[in-house]
Formats: structure tokens, C-alpha cells, sequence
């Protein structure tokens, strides 16, 4: 180890970033040497994408500068990372090769609508930044027809979601007066709405949907998207507009790496270790298995709690101390109705033999909390 030992952490997103403000929250800058990377320089919490997309939000408004890492003496490097390389301990990026003593994987996921055929020609990727002022467009002008919002890949990011969005999508039309003429189908590839939070959970967003006449169409494997016309292993159904959750992969410097097994993740353990010494893996790009079918939902306060965990345990082994945290698997989602209320799914996956989720009322309480938990993230990380 150099005198002053290096973290380098790869990904500004919610588990980068909450392990670089741990960190340096707990070691000085003559401690600890922290370094942040990522392609690019802003960071939005994940829920403001659906905010721009009902047109209560702008881009700009929703996001944070990773450039104000610097003030808290973080370094951050715009540029896209290349390779890893564990053996000399060693980043490279385009114009730099970066060496550290410990190591954070944190790069997320990649959507990857180009594994579904037809379906970047003829549909929209809700989750992709880049095309949410496109999908207001769109949804701004029907005036009748067919709404899709299907989920081609599992596991995907944040589960409850795409369901908020349809719920969202529900009150836009409500406002401008066409919901009538509208119709909004959801299409998933699982049997019940949340498997990760049970049949309970999946019961009431089921009957939470169904309230505002939103079809939830169950075991829908995606095959292929044509024009207007979606192709499933066993039936088929028409739309007007597509709003698609595309399958999820890792970055291709993590297949690159050997961690992780195209399409697969980074399997990791609640201590977040990968096989190398003072490297880990957290977040959306691992996966943390519960029990044999189960793994840590992909989410923001799952990744940001990992990251929490991480940072301790490089605190403690630069400070040669013994003790070792393991991540708790807490943690809670908002879903919103789109009536101004949300309700709070809290989870906590490790307490018990089995995961155990509960779903809250919709109150407006709830949605000041949801507001609060995006202001927080951004003003105490960024
Ligand atoms: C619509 C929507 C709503 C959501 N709502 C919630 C919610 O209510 N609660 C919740 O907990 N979660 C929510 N999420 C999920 C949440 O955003 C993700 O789970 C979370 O961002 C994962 O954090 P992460 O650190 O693993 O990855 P990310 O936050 O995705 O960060 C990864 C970073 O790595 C960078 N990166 C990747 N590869 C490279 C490379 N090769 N070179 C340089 N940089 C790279 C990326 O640019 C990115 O900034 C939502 C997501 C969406 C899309």
C-alpha cells in the first residue's frame, strides 16, 4: 500500500457515491486517497425520470454534478473505464491508468434493448434518460388508443416502477381528459405483479392498478416487437405506444473482468467481497442471492446500503481494526398513485428465515417523504 491508501470507485450512481461521502465523512483527506469515475458528470435519483416524463420536472432541475465531489476533496474523473485490471491493481480509461489499494464496483446496469428484436425500432426504453422527453411527447398527444408498458427482462431495476409509471401515466391522461379513450395494458413476464415482495404485496398492487382499469396481463415472455404489434411466446397484443423495460445486463469491462458471467451479475455475499483481496462489488451490477430463488432486489437504497457497508470495512482495515460489517438488506421504495399521495413498500430481506415486505397506505405524508428522500441524497452527497 502506498502511504496514503487509494479507494477507487468505479460508477457515481447511489452506491458510488454513498461509499465515496462515508469515507471521506469518516477519513480525512491525509487518510485516505478517494477517487470517483464515471462517463458522466450528473447523478438523478432514479424516481425523477418519471417526474420529467409527467412534466413536473425538468432534466436540469433533477440532477446533481458529480464536479462537487471536489469540494470534499473527492476526486472525480469524467471518462468512461475501460478495463480492470486485478492483478496490477490498475484502471484504465481512456487517457489514464489509475492504480489503487482498494477497489468498489459500482458501475450498475446496462439496458439492453437491442436484445429484443423490434423493439428499438418500434418502442420507447422507459427507463432511459435520453428518451423521456420523447415518451411526454408522445403521451402528451394521444388522444386515443392503446398504451403498453411491459417488462422484457428480469431482474430489472427497482420493481415496483414501471407500475408507479403506469399509475402516473393513469393521472396525465385523467388531467387532459382523454383516460377514457385510453387504454393502459401492463405485460410482465412473472406470474404475480411483485414476486421479490410476495403474493401479499403482489396482491395489493394488483388491486391498486386494477382501481384505475389498468389491465395487468401476467407470464407475457417477450419475443419480439413489430410495428404496433407485441410477440409473446404465446399470444400477441396490439399497442399505440410502447413504454418498454428493457432486459438488464452488466457492463462489458465486468464480463471483460471475469466476474460475472454474460447476462448474469456479480455474485457477491453481505460482506460484498468479490474473490480478489480489497476489491468489491455492490449495487445493481451484483447479485446478492436470498435463500435458492431469491436475490436483493436491484435499487438505489440497496446499492446505497452496500456501499455504506463497504466503506465501513475499508475504514476499519485502514484503521487495523478487526471488526467487519455485513450489509443489513433493508430498506424501503415509494410507489406514488398519481393522486398526490404514495405509499412506502419497506423491505428487509436477511431479519428473518424469509424476506418479509409490507406495503403501507397511500398518504400525502408519504409523498413529502419521497420529495425528502431525493433533496437529501443530493445535498448531503453532492
Ligand atoms: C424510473 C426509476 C425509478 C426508480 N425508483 C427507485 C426508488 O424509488 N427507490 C430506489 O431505491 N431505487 C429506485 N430506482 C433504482 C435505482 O436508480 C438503481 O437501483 C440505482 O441507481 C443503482 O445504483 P448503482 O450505484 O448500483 O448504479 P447506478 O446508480 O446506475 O450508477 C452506475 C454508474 O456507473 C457508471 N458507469 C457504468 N459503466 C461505466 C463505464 N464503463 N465507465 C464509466 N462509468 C460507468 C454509470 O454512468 C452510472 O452513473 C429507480 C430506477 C428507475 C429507472
Amino acid at each position: 500500500m502506498t502511504n496514503i491508501p487509494h479507494v477507487v470507485i468505479l460508477g457515481g450512481g447511489f452506491g458510488g457515491l454513498s461509499s465515496a461521502n462515508e469515507l471521506r465523512n469518516t477519513l480525512s483527506s491525509s487518510q485516505v486517497k478517494i477517487t470517483v469515475i464515471d462517463k458522466k458528470d450528473w447523478f438523478m435519483v432514479g424516481f425523477a425520470k418519471l417526474w420529467i416524463i409527467n412534466g413536473t420536472r425538468t432534466f436540469e432541475n433533477s440532477i446533481g454534478s458529480l464536479n462537487e465531489l471536489s469540494k470534499k476533496e473527492i476526486n472525480f474523473i469524467k471518462e468512461e473505464i475501460l478495463e480492470i485490471n486485478f492483478q496490477n491493481k490498475n484502471i484504465k480509461t481512456k487517457s489514464q491508468n489509475i492504480t489503487f489499494d482498494f477497489l468498489i464496483i459500482s458501475t450498475g446496469v446496462v439496458l439492453a434493448p437491442q436484445k429484443i428484436p423490434g423493439l428499438v425500432e418500434n418502442g420507447f426504453n422507459l427507463y432511459d434518460h435520453d428518451q423521456l422527453l420523447k415518451i411526454r411527447d408522445k403521451l402528451e398527444s394521444i388522444e386515443s388508443g392503446k398504451i403498453a408498458i411491459s417488462i422484457m427482462g428480469m431482474p430489472y431495476k427497482c420493481p415496483p416502477a414501471p407500475f408507479e409509471a403506469s399509475l402516473l401515466i393513469d393521472s396525465m391522461l385523467r388531467k387532459r381528459g382523454v383516460r377514457d379513450s385510453v387504454q393502459i395494458d401492463f405485460y410482465s413476464p412473472a406470474p404475480i405483479t411483485l414476486p421479490a415482495a410476495g403474493p401479499e404485496v403482489s396482491k395489493k398492487i394488483l388491486e391498486l392498478v386494477n382501481s384505475e382499469k389498468i389491465t395487468f396481463h401476467n407470464s407475457c415472455k417477450i419475443k419480439s416487437v413489430e410495428s404496433k404489434k407485441l410477440i409473446f411466446e404465446n399470444s400477441e397484443a396490439d399497442f399505440d405506444i410502447l413504454l418498454a423495460i428493457p432486459p438488464h445486463i452488466a457492463p462489458k469491462i465486468i464480463y471483460d473482468s471475469g466476474l460475472a458471467k454474460e447476462p448474469g451479475f456479480i455474485p457477491i455475499d453481505r460482506d460484498c467481497k468479490t474473490p480478489f483481496e480489497n476489491i468489491f462489488a455492490i449495487g445493481d451490477v451484483t447479485v446478492l442471492a436470498v435463500g435458492e430463488k431469491m436475490a436483493v432486489p436491484k435499487a438505489g437504497i440497496f446499492a446505497e446500503g452496500e456501499g455504506i457497508t463497504v466503506a465501513k470495512n475499508i475504514i476499519s482495515i485502514i484503521q487495523l481494526k478487526e471488526e467487519t460489517v455485513l450489509f443489513d438488506g433493508k430498506g424501503g421504495c415509494f410507489i406514488e398513485s398519481g393522486k398526490d399521495t404514495a405509499s412506502i413498500l419497506e423491505v428487509d430481506m436477511f431479519t428473518n428465515s424469509k424476506p418479509s415486505t409490507s406495503l403501507s397506505e397511500s398518504t400525502t405524508d408519504n409523498l413529502s417523504k419521497k420529495k425528502e428522500f431525493e433533496k437529501e441524497r443530493l445535498s448531503k452527497w453532492l
